[in-house]
């Protein structure tokens, strides 16, 4: 999807009045690439001329597509916190199998390749005005944002209640896998469920099948979330979206990003 998310307000005769300068496109240098899972692959990037992020938002990468007249761009979420530092940003990068772009970013990229980039971008950010608690519910590639959540929270020692609901194909394809063991094991405010949609009867995972109205419902009771974050697939936001205002959130407090 080539979004842009348009950095501007209006001013009191009507017209459009930027309030920032809109970003530019600008040359990262790839400075660390790391494989999370067989599909999956994280990418820190140094970025020469940062811009202070929030958590939750995302960047534009563009790169050369042959037979194409122009860069191809797609939309990447930050993975890394913004703080205390935010010249440095990290993606995690799944290869869409038959996709223009993603396959080369998580496939073919190496430490020492620049990658054109443009942002940050989005709404679909949180921070510590916003409270919590937080049921974070995701798919997939949909984790990314809430992992700049999350490592936000934790460098900023915040202690906000946080639950993450993961699903993945299997144990295999979990991204973060260790890290989110270690964070959970170090961070009393933060609870991982995890569900496995192609894997029965593994242990690591308290459900096996598709995030579900009922799985949302036990969740959504245990956190006593009054925010909820969704991110994946449409048909699984969309899905989740519904589910969580029939159970009675306030839909002013239910945020998605789709990935499609
Ligand atoms: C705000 C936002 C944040 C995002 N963040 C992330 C992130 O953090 N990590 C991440 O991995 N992704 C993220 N995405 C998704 C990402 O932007 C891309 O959509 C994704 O990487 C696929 O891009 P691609 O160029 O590889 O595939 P595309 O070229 O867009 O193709 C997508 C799929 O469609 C199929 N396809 C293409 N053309 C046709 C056709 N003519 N007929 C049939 N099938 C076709 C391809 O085979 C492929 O499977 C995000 C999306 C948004 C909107």
């Amino acid at each position: 999807m080539e979004t842009e998310a348009r950095n501007q307000t209006r001013g009191e005769s009507g017209d459009a009045v930027r309030k920032t300068p809109p970003p530019k496109w600008q040359l990262a240098d790839v400075i660390d690439v790391i494989s999370e899972t067989p599909e999956t692959t994280t990418l820190r990037l140094a970025v020469p001329e940062p811009t202070e992020f929030t958590s939750g938002q995302y960047y534009n990468i563009r790169i050369p597509v042959d037979g194409r007249p122009r860069p191809i761009q797609r939309a990447y979420s930050i993975a890394s916190s913004p703080f205390p530092k935010y010249d440095v940003v990290e993606f995690g990068i799944k290869e869409m199998e038959g996709g223009l772009v993603s396959p080369v970013l998580a496939k073919k990229t190496q430490v020492g390749d620049k990658l054109e980039i443009r942002g940050p971008y989005g709404a679909f950010t949180w921070t510590e005005e916003l409270g919590g608690p937080l049921l974070l519910i995701s798919a997939g590639s949909g984790v990314v944002p809430f992992m700049s959540m999350i490592r936000y929270a934790r460098a900023k020692n915040l202690a906000v209640p946080m639950h993450l609901l993961f699903s993945s194909k299997s144990s295999e394809y979990v991204i973060y896998s260790n890290e989110l063991k270690e964070l959970e094991a170090e961070l009393e405010w933060l609870t991982v469920t995890h569900t496995f949609t192609r894997e029965p009867d593994h242990p690591t995972a308290r459900y096996h099948r598709r995030i579900d109205k009922e799985m949302v419902a036990e969740l959504m009771g245990e956190s006593g979330a009054k925010l909820a974050y969704i991110c994946g697939p449409p048909e699984m936001v969309e899905l989740c979206e519904v589910v969580l205002v029939d159970l009675g959130m306030d839909p002013e407090n239910v945020y998605s990003e789709k990935y499609d």
